[in-house]
């Protein structure tokens, strides 16, 4: 292992070098890449969940796959893309290939999938040491439909969030196994079932200029925002811990743990009243900081001890 960082690996290997598609509207670099085709623009995102990596081995099948689906769904809300399909690739190891778990597991994926509206049409299966779920998404923005991206945040934007972060990582690991699906206590539950704000990001489409979903901690994706847009970022710390109810010892670990799959977004401030209005979409809309011109620090933020993060979020490597 070089030791290099994942963004490093993909900026160096794999962001540059290859042939261009001629529909290509937006590649390597934001939630989801986009072809330009006929009628519409197609949005194409992979999301790769790994046993030991992303989930414990010995989580309930039906949670793994309904977290796998939804999670690969997310980066589709984060660019306003409306769900249309996707494909499993699945690695099973042979503890795993029983019709007991295949059973528990694809009843997960159906459910999820009739609730994200998005249809199963292709994927592939072989047997491996690991449990590996890989899901490719397919989603769909009119022609006439700028997408959502990473990368048009304007300096003088408020800086939003969907929903609150910080459950999902307060999950202890004796409580994501053995639970019972029908009773999940709230972090086990936005855990295995993170809210896709489907709706909600196709209405944010005309409003906001610059989205993520967060997926590996609020001050890490905040970041990612900040240099595809070339800005920085002023998030409130006091207002962010009162809101989510947290105290020193949680503030960082709610900022930067990741797997809530909120959405964070920029919009100009005469677009409060309308963002407001979408509250019956996604009542918990939190206005959390705005956008700055871009200074030393992609992303400011402190505790009410006047720290500033350390680590910012969750990195493979
Ligand atoms: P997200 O957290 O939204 O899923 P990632 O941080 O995984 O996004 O990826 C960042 C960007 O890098 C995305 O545009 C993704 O498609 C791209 N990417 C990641 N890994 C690779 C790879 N091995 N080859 C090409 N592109 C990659
Ligand atoms: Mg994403």
């Amino acid at each position: 292992m070089s030791g290099q960082g994942e963004f490093a690996i993909i900026a160096e290997h794999f962001s540059r070098g290859y042939p261009k598609p001629d529909l290509l509207e937006l590649g390597i670099g934001d939630d989801a890449s986009i072809l330009n085709l006929a009628n519409c623009k197609l949005v194409q995102s992979l999301d790769t969940q790994v046993a030991g990596v992303h989930f414990l081995a010995k989580a309930p099948a039906s949670l793994i796959a309904q977290r796998a689906l939804r999670c690969a769904v997310s980066d589709l809300a984060a660019m306003g893309a409306k769900p249309l399909s996707f494909h499993l690739s699945l690695s099973l190891p042979k503890h795993n290939c029983t019709p007991a778990w295949l059973t528990d597991f694809s009843d997960g994926l159906k459910k999820a999938a009739h609730q994200l509206n998005i249809g199963l049409i292709g994927g592939d299966t072989t047997s491996s040491n690991e449990l590996v779920i890989a899901i490719l998404v397919q989603g769909v923005l009119a022609q006439s439909q700028a997408p959502l991206t990473r990368a048009n945040a304007q300096v003088g934007d408020d800086v939003w969030l969907s929903g609150k972060v910080g459950l999902a990582h307060a999950a202890l690991k004796q409580e994501l196994i053995g639970v019972d699906e029908q009773n999940l206590n709230p972090k086990v539950s936005a855990y295995y079932r993170p809210d896709v704000h489907l709706a909600f990001a196709s209405e944010l489409i005309n409003i906001a200029n610059a989205c993520i979903d967060v997926s590996d901690g609020l001050v890490q994706d905040a970041q990612h925002i900040a240099h595809c847009s070339q800005v920085s970022l002023e998030l409130d710390g006091a207002k962010l811990s009162q809101w989510l109810a947290l105290d020193n010892t949680t503030f960082w670990p709610a900022l930067t743990g990741g797997d809530d799959y909120q959405l964070l977004f920029s919009a100009s401030p005469n677009k409060r009243d309308a963002i407001e209005s979408l509250k019956s979409f996604c009542p918990d809309v939190m206005r959390i900081g705005r956008v700055i011109e871009r200074a030393k620090e992609p992303v400011y933020v402190m505790d009410s001890l006047g720290e500033r993060p350390g680590h910012v979020g969750y990195q493979h490597f």
